[in-house]
């Protein structure tokens, strides 16, 4: 992210002064950019459309901060359509004359941060892109059209998004992009195969499943083929810590707040989206000051308050962790030198692993209902899994409109009873005692193969969907990496003070196994960060 930008927050409860001084470093911003933006918005004449009125209101938002901001509308029939050859209504197009970038839908919900990006880097022609991207993206030769699915609801959406924008800031002559809202426009979405989001391509080429690191980008978008590590120059930046954080999820945050409180110089790298799971929790009802929040409403609260105390390096992947005093942590864009490292790398979701899961991902299987839930809406989709993510997960979906039904290999949930009640009450079908042996499809996923865990009778289902929540395994392979002892069930194996087998390396959150709670996430991060405190003044292993 660029320095010189201000941060947006969408926080539920702002702090007013914290608003007040955001939208005034915003207006000054605004006023210093060196170009004025064009907007011109393509839309259907005589057609109700609530992408268009969308972008209409956001851009008055905007207008009413800035009339650096200019908007012109036109519908498809006019010259200019012909023009830009724009044929998909609403089509926004931004600075045309300087930039091919083009928004097809609307940006709406989390997409409203990708456009705010988008009109301070053209407004500054600045692309904020790392030293090691820039160098990437130079070597660029020959054109490429980006496109990248989004949807308004995707957490992880904005970053890969943003990633393409900054590819088109820096070498406008050769890259373009459009922004694809798969809510708006299914029928390119189902054109592409693109059933899960943020997916981008390059001249047609699938290039990136998934938000990818900043650098990972540039590399796929260069190489015209997906990468999944990006190895930075050895002249890259150095940091230098007392303590390193790699994972920004709640145990993460809290860790950094209390550590910087107790004056320990700290850093939070995390490689997706800051919050973790948690980002994708369509509601939480159980952390004590909210009756009820969505999952990534308080994730940009607790991002907003840990930011208050310590720098967050967000989109970075750790490549390597190498032991030693101080230890040699390497990210795609930097290197630091720690004294000490936190664990909270957290979990991945679990796969099932039935024939088809792998081939149809993303098209069409899908671990995470808030990201991709909106192209479903007036379809049949399938949820399996049978604890509180699958029963949360399935009320989401089932209230924005798909036709849900659950699938637990069991007769009962291992759900909170409240959850539950709340399922029963909704009415979504429930196949007991049921499994995928297979899930089927060309292009998408069409059908799932089923079988009865009792009576070993099978059956076939038609679906257009198939949402996989069937718990987390740890992310240890750093910890591997780095020689931490783990428990036999994978996770890593630590003391009551949150220490390693490692001297210096402590781990925190759902890394750890337990209850994976969001508050007992935040709980194992405070009390991390005090006995790393505690332990940097008074080393237990220089004791005798
Ligand atoms: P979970 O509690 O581990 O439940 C996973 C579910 O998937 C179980 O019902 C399990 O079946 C089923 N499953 C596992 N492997 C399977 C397979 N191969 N095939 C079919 N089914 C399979 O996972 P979770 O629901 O994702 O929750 C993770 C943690 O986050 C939990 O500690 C949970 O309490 C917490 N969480 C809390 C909330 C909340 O409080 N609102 C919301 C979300 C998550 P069995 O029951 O047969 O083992």
């Amino acid at each position: 992210m660029n320095d010189t930008h201000p941060q947006p927050s969408t926080q539920q409860q702002p702090n007013t002064q914290q608003q007040v001084d955001f939208i005034k470093q915003l207006k000054t911003t605004f006023e210093k950019m060196p170009h004025d933006i064009d907007l011109l918005l393509f839309t259907q004449k005589g057609k109700e459309d609530a992408f268009a009125e969308g972008s209409r209101q956001i851009v008055r938002a905007f207008r009413e901060l800035t009339s650096r901001i200019r908007l012109r509308e036109f519908g498809l029939d006019h010259k200019m359509a012909a023009k830009y050859q724009v044929e998909h209504a609403p089509t926004l197009l931004i600075a045309p004359d300087r930039y091919g970038i083009r928004w097809l839908g609307a940006p709406l919900g989390e997409e409203a941060r990708t456009f705010l990006e988008t009109i301070l880097m053209v407004g500054t022609g600045m692309s904020g892109l790392s030293e090691q991207s820039r160098k990437v993206i130079a070597k660029i030769d020959s054109e490429r059209l980006i496109k990248v699915f989004v949807s308004p609801s995707c957490p992880y959406c904005p970053q890969q998004a943003v990633n393409a924008v900054r590819a088109v800031i820096e070498k406008p002559d050769l890259i373009s992009l459009e922004i694809i809202d798969i809510q708006s426009q299914p029928e390119i979405a189902h054109q592409y195969s693109a059933h899960s989001v943020p997916q981008a391509f390059a001249n047609d080429v699938l290039i990136g499943m998934g938000a990818q690191p900043e650098e990972v980008f540039a590399l796929s978008l260069s190489r015209l083929e997906p990468q999944t590590v990006f190895i930075p120059d050895s002249d890259a930046e150095l940091v230098e810590t007392d303590l390193l954080i790699i994972g920004g999820g709640p145990a993460g945050l809290t860790a950094g707040i209390y550590a910087v409180r107790s004056g320990l110089k700290t850093a939070i790298v995390e490689r997706n989206v800051l919050g973790g799971q948690v980002a994708t929790t369509p509601i939480v009802e159980n952390y004590p000051g909210f009756t009820q929040v969505g999952g990534k409403t308080l994730v940009d609260i607790m991002v907003t308050h840990a930011l208050e105390y310590v720098q967050i390096f967000p989109g970075e992947e750790v490549i390597d962790v190498v032991p030693g005093k101080p230890f040699e942590v390497t990210t795609g864009r930097r290197r630091f030198k720690s004294k000490t490292i936190l664990l909270a790398t957290g979990a991945n979701h679990k796969h099932l692993n039935a024939p088809g899961e792998k081939r149809l991902s993303g098209r069409g299987v899908s671990y995470c209902s808030t990201c991709d839930g909106p192209l479903f809406k007036g379809r049949n989709v399938v949820i399996v899994g049978g604890g509180n993510s699958a029963v949360t997960e399935a009320l989401y979906l089932h209230h924005m409109g798909v036709g849900v039904t659950l699938i637990h290999r069991r007769d009962s949930l291992r759900a909170q009873e409240f959850l539950v009640k709340q399922l029963t009450f909704s009415g979504i079908p429930i196949l007991w005692n049921t499994e995928i042996t297979e899930i089927t499809g060309k292009e998408r996923v069409e059908s799932i193969s089923l079988k009865n865990t009792r009576t070993g009778e099978t059956s076939f289902l038609a679906v257009d969907g198939v949402f996989l929540s069937i718990g987390y395994e740890p992310s240890v392979e750093l910890a591997r990496k780095a020689g931490v002892a783990l428990t036999p069930d994978g996770f890593i194996q630590k003391d009551a003070k949150h220490r390693t087998n490692i001297p210096g390396i402590y781990s925190a959150g759902d890394v750890e196994g337990g209850y994976k709670q969001i508050v007992t996430a935040a709980g194992q991060g405070a009390e991390a960060a005090m006995a790393i405190f505690e332990d940097m003044i008074n080393p237990y292993w220089q004791k005798s």
